[in-house]
């Protein structure tokens, strides 16, 4: 299925996108909520009060999963970290965080605070629900199911398998006992692997026992927590195997470099085409000054190849993503995202002494994790 979110606004400086799942599951919601559940509960009101709470209902029910996203995000802006956007999916919303926490009670304060949001917002309902029933059906109503709905938010996600939210409280506490983030990260994940089997052999026994719907509901949501666990444990080790290696190491020194002197025309006989490389580095004397591609040289009419220069075209120095040799691998792979390039010079002390390309981590990780270490 085609992948798109949409950005629907901004709040404390982040950005709120929905993802295209998110449609299929709200209007599931809104289906569910007016086709289904209002009807059994309130049968004597008229189609269009059922849609109007159904509709109504699942307006408040998005806002309290963005409420409980934003409730994340806002301790980790709280702790110094950095927040990009929140993007609601088909099971709830993810916060981009740019950074992992690097001690565990910050992790700790993060994680809770999201499900603590849902209990607390769904006391509030539930208090709503109290005052109302006898007052108003429709809004007592309501009331009561974003009760429910956030409680079960709630306890959902404080399932202590990595990396939903109770996951995380799980990794904080070994992490803070053991003082070691990899073991920790490895024992929640495998609580987070050994509760979705859980799940998936009591939705197999509830197919057994005739009720194939709900039983087939639990299997999707233990198979869902199943990959959840494996690429978050995924993720991690990959953070943590850049965060040993040094640009230094990655970096290729062998490379050409031409002068700003050249003319277009130079660069396409002498280098581009016999070097069969796209892209190099404008030096003087060792001194990086630019680099420049073929698609620079594509902006200038073939005729005035001859006498335009390199130094005319090139994305000068002050432009460029570079890293220095004690880099880490994460920083590296910021700077190749962060402007989406191929390669990165490696500068020391204004001086080039190496090219590293996206291939070259790529290829670091994959032989890493082909041996296993
Ligand atoms: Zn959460």
């Amino acid at each position: 299925m085609m992948r798109t979110t949409w950005r629907i606004g901004k709040i404390f400086g982040i950005d709120i996108n929905i993802d295209s799942s998110w449609l299929i599951i709200f209007a599931l919601v809104i289906w569910t909520l007016a086709g289904s559940y209002f009807p059994q509960q309130y049968p004597r009101w008229p189609t269009w009060l059922h849609w109007t709470v159904g509709v109504v209902t699942s307006l408040l029910f998005f806002g309290s999963v963005l409420g409980h996203e934003l409730a994340h995000s806002v301790v980790a802006i709280g702790q110094g970290e950095e927040v990009r956007s929140i993007t609601l999916f088909i099971f709830g919303g993810v916060a981009r965080i740019a950074e992992e926490p690097d001690e565990p009670l910050k992790e700790l304060l993060m994680a809770i605070v999201g499900p603590l949001f849902s209990l607390v917002i769904g006391v509030a309902f539930g208090v709503l629900w109290f005052l109302t029933r006898s007052l108003s059906q429709p809004l007592s109503a309501l009331a009561r199911y974003l009760a429910m709905i956030n409680v079960t938010l709630a306890l959902f996600n404080l399932i202590p398998g990595f990396p939903l939210d109770g996951g995380r409280v799980l990794r904080a506490l070994i992490w803070g006992l053991s003082g070691n983030l990899k073991l920790a990260t490895r024992l929640a994940t495998w609580a987070g692997q050994g509760i979705a089997f859980l799940f998936m052999l009591g939705g197999t026994w509830q197919i057994f026992g005739g009720r194939w719907l709900d039983g087939l509901w639990i299997i999707f949501i233990g198979w869902f927590l199943h990959s959840a666990a494996s690429s978050g444990y995924r993720q991690v080790l990959v953070r943590e195997m850049l965060g040993e290696v040094r640009a230094g190491d990655l970096m290729s020194a062998d490379f050409a470099t031409v002068s700003g002197d050249l003319t277009l025309e130079q660069l396409v006989d002498e280098y581009v085409l016999r070097r069969r490389e796209h892209s190099f580095p404008v030096a003087d004397g060792g001194l990086l000054q630019g680099i420049v591609c073929l698609h620079d040289v594509k902006t200038v009419p073939r005729e005035k190849w001859a006498y335009t220069r390199v130094s005319e075209v090139m994305t000068p120095w002050a432009e460029l993503e570079t890293v220095s040799p004690g880099d880490d691998g994460s920083t590296i792979l910021a700077r190749l995202n962060a402007r989406d390039v191929r390669q990165l010079p490696v500068v020391e002390g204004g001086r080039l002494i190496g090219l590293l390309r996206r291939s070259d981590v790529l290829h670091y990780l994959e032989v890493r994790t082909a041996l296993g270490t």
